[in-house]
């Protein structure tokens, strides 16, 4: 599997190191407020994982399964929900977990849905943004990189349901495409 990576973008010290950082601004803002912390599956998954015991507060968590990406990586800019969340959002303080923001339409759509649900406020967090994507004017609050405007794989990020399970993120190799 590792041999399909052409490049190591983010090396899971650097991953690990942003995840603490990000657990401690969070610490700070939220300590008093029991937010619920909603995971867009499945890509945020290790992510959320990994930050969630990094934030030393009471908190909630629930995901939510949305798809704009079919299986392959052309952004379809329609968003469907696959599976919705089973907690109420009405007045809570919510924090959205994402992978990556690309286009921005995953995101925009799922602001606009708490916003109609009546959540007391929205904190958009990504471990990646990746900002020549954009199609709409969404911005995260907290980003842990940056990504240049490229496929990539690894730590919750799939290519067809694969290499969600590298700790790094990386960049495949062309051939891999083709195969
Ligand atoms: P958006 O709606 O912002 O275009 O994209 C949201 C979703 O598309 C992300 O949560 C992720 O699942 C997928 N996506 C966007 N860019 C990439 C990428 O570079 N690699 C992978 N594996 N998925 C991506
Ligand atoms: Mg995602
Ligand atoms: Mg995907």
């Amino acid at each position: 599997m590792r041999d399909d990576i052409l490049e190591v973008l983010i090396s899971e010290n650097e991953l690990q190191d942003k995840v603490s950082e990000l657990g401690a601004q969070l610490t700070e803002e939220y300590a008093d407020r029991f937010p619920l912390v909603i995971g867009i599956l499945k890509g945020s998954l290790p992510f959320m994982g990994d930050l969630m015991k990094k934030i030393d507060a009471h908190l909630e968590y629930d995901v939510m399964d949305v798809s704009s990406y079919g299986t392959g990586f052309v952004s379809s800019g329609e968003v469907k929900i696959e599976k919705d969340l089973n907690t109420s959002i009405e007045g809570r303080d919510v924090i959205i977990v994402e992978d990556i923001i690309d286009s921005g339409n995953t995101l925009k759509y799922l602001t606009d849905l708490f916003k109609y649900r009546k959540a007391k406020s929205i904190k958009i967090v990504t471990l990646l943004d990746k900002p020549d994507g954009r199609q709409v004017d969404i911005y995260p609050d907290a980003a842990g990189f940056v990504v240049p405007d490229e496929f990539v794989v690894g730590y919750g990020l799939d290519y067809i349901e694969r290499y969600r399970n590298l700790p790094y993120i990386g960049i495949l190799k062309p051939e891999v495409y083709q195969k």
